[in-house]
């Protein structure tokens, strides 16, 4: 594989477009430059001391003994205290003005709303909590949550987290063999479904795929179904149960359970970009207080506004910053259930519109479909109200940077490209909004308490603008704590690689201001010629032909370089032919340099993709090489991509 030589990753992306924070957003932010310098120096000179102070933001039942105990493979956050998420997500805000403050405003695929206030979504969230009792639920044992985007999935968390039930959410795209995996790895005893959710108009069915999925699961004891859509389900007697049957006889009084700090809060199964899915576990007290301040420094949430983060709550942005961050801090958090372009490509802009949303988190896949579809979507609505607009998921192009934030904010809103993992639990490298000058394609600066660098395969650290492993050189409160059942392959995967570090998996630099810049999975990495190159820097370089709406770029054999470039292309409009190829391959040249002209380029009308929209080279690589794909492929978004791909490259 590429990334065996201890080599470093050259990187040729220019990129010399600096933004600084407005004034007038500086001047309301709450981290001003004063603050974040004051935070990173105490996190600097005493980071228990930083961490402890943090933490009283939260409310405990009980002070921790301890801030850190252990180190990466052991480590105890919080030692001896005791709290719980769903307390301060909830009650902490029911004696305070916002009792009756919106906590979710949903929005369904078919137009139909809700909204929770704080005192409603206490009361469902208590109901369900005593609902899950009522079935034998015990503190610490786990229950899968298999469920379209609407309230009563948020509510299914948080009434786990009050009782101790670690949840293990799997997203409803997934198939029934994977529920199954899932289940047994987890070994779920109770799973809540819904008859079926709406996607682009139509019905994904849900309880079905559980059904089927129980023929390979045994752990499973009972389920409970939300009547989402009135799709037609068997129920199965003294197994299945209607979510409102249960719901209307339940007790509004649930007390949260007083829980360790390292209680489990969720096991969430990785998306497996990579491979097999992997468990990864987060406890209460670290991951709260990461996901808490996360959203206050990054998001600079402020109690007037409406948040909104698009992402499913399937995957932990949807954890992190569409229930815990928001909610813990009393926050307004939009939900939305549907498809990005149902009913047409304007729904995203519709509802910002219809909601004043202020703060807009989203994904490159999403910005990179926003941008094929055409400005003149955005350009239909009102899009004043938004002040600050984030990015997750992805390196983010610097072309489509710029399209978001000349269109979608008017450059007028601050843009936070924020890296983190499911693994890290919240955000670790981004710009702070008020503080940070943005440079589009960078994630920029790590947060307080964060201390990341870049190092050889061996270890040692590299100099400013030289690529290499991203590690994080102390733990942080928020971390993983293992992979479920399986401790030392979490030894293995994240803490074995480099020496006193944990190694993330992407390949990044540091420039001369201290700004990072992610170039994707080190396994992506091409070695051309003896130059090890970033695919994602390649692909910026495509995606900033004004053509080109989308580009993955892999290696494949080559018997004199080593490796050939091959790039598949998803054009804006229109089909490509030989001269568009000629032109991009120039456009590569003259972009990046000789060492990075392109060997093959490829149209394809999309590139496959995780279920989370990221683009899979993995699979890529293997079309490129004319072999047959192998290894696994459930977590592909559609199959179909991949035919096609095949067809269009042997034809
Ligand atoms: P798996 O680990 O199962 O293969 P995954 O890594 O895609 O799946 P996530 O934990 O959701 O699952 O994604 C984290 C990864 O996404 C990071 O390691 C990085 O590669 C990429 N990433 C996330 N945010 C950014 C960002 N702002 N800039 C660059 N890359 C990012
Ligand atoms: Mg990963």
């Amino acid at each position: 594989m590429s990334a065996g030589s201890g080599q470093a990753i050259e990187s040729v992306l220019k990129e010399g477009r600096s933004f600084p924070p407005p004034a007038d957003f500086a001047a309301q932010a709450n981290v001003t430059p004063t603050h974040y310098d004051e935070m990173w120096r105490r996190a600097k000179d005493d980071p228990e001391g930083f961490w402890g102070e943090q933490a009283e933001n939260l409310h405990w039942f009980k002070k921790w003994d301890t801030v850190l105990q252990g180190g990466f493979a052991d480590a105890r956050w919080f030692a001896g205290g005791k709290l719980n998420a769903s307390y301060n997500c909830l009650d902490r805000h029911l004696d305070s003005w916002r009792k009756n403050k919106a906590a979710i405003v949903w929005e369904g695929e078919p137009g139909d709303t809700r909204v929770l206030r704080y005192q409603d979504l206490h009361r469902e969230v208590c109901k369900f909590a005593n609902v899950l009792k009522s079935l034998g639920v015990k503190t610490g044992d786990r229950v899968t949550l298999y469920m379209p985007m609407i309230p009563e999935l948020a509510i299914a968390m948080l009434a786990c987290a009050r009782i101790g039930a670690p949840h293990s959410i799997i997203f409803g795209g997934f198939s029934a063999d994977a529920i199954a995996d899932r289940n047994n790895d987890a070994q779920s005893k109770l799973v809540v479904t819904a008859d079926a959710g709406w996607r682009r108009g139509k019905q994904i069915e849900l309880k079905g795929k559980v059904d089927e999925s129980l023929q390979r699961s045994t752990s499973v004891q009972k389920v409970v179904v939300v009547r989402r859509t009135g799709a037609d389900v068997d129920m199965k007697p003294d197994r299945d149960y209607w979510w409102h049957e249960l719901m209307e006889g339940a007790s509004t009084d649930c007390d949260a359970e007083s829980l360790d700090a390292e209680h489990p809060l969720y096991i969430l199964y990785t998306s497996g970009s990579t491979g097999k899915p992997k468990g990864v576990l987060h406890t209460t007290g670290g991951y709260l207080l990461g996901t808490t301040m996360t959203t206050r420094w990054v998001f600079d949430l402020k109690d007037n506004d409406t948040y909104w983060c698009t992402a499913d709550i399937g995957w932990v942005t949807g954890h992190s910053y569409i229930v815990y961050g928001p909610l813990s801090n009393g926050a307004t958090t939009l939900m939305y259930e549907g498809a990005p372009n149902w009913p047409d490509e304007g729904r995203f802009w519709q509802i910002v519109e219809k909601y004043g949303v202020n703060i807009f988190y989203t994904a490159p896949t999403a910005i990179r479909a926003f941008i094929k579809w055409g400005d003149a979507w955005p350009g239909k609505y009102d899009l004043t109200s938004l002040r600050l607009l984030g990015t997750v998921g992805e390196p983010i192009n610097p072309e489509a940077w710029m399209w978001y934030h000349r269109t979608i904010g008017q450059e007028r809103c601050p843009i936070v490209d924020t890296w983190w993992q499911t693994e890290t639990g919240a955000i670790m490298i981004s710009p702070l909004p008020g503080v940070t000058a943005t440079k589009p394609g960078s994630c920029t600066k790590p947060l307080p308490g964060v201390v990341p660098d870049i190092v050889t395969e061996s270890g040692e650290s590299l100099p400013d603008n030289q690529g290499g492993l991203l590690v994080m050189r102390q733990p942080w409160p928020s971390m993983l704590r293992t992979l479920w059942g399986d401790h030392e392959r979490f030894v293995e995967t994240y803490l074995s690689k480099i020496e006193g570090c944990y190694f993330a998996g992407d390949g990044a630099r540091r420039d001369e201001d201290g700004y990072y810049w992610v170039m994707g999975r080190v396994d992506d990495v091409l070695n051309v010629a003896g130059h090890r190159l970033s695919t994602m820097e390649l692909e910026s370089a495509l995606v900033s032909h004004p053509g080109v709406a989308e580009a993955a770029v892999v290696g494949y054999p080559h018997d004199l370089k080593g490796e050939g470039i091959c790039c598949f292309v998803t054009l804006k409009t229109g089909e490509g032919g030989e001269e568009l190829k000629k032109e991009l391959i120039d456009h590569v040249r003259t972009q990046i340099g000789a060492i990075a002209t392109p060997d093959q380029i490829r149209f394809a009308a999309s590139v496959p993709k995780t279920r989370s929209g990221k683009i899979m080279r993995r699979l890529l690589r293997d079309i490129a090489a004319g072999k047959e794909t192998i290894g696994d492929t459930t977590t592909l978004e559609d199959y179909g991509v991949l035919a096609k791909l095949r067809e269009e490259s042997e034809g």
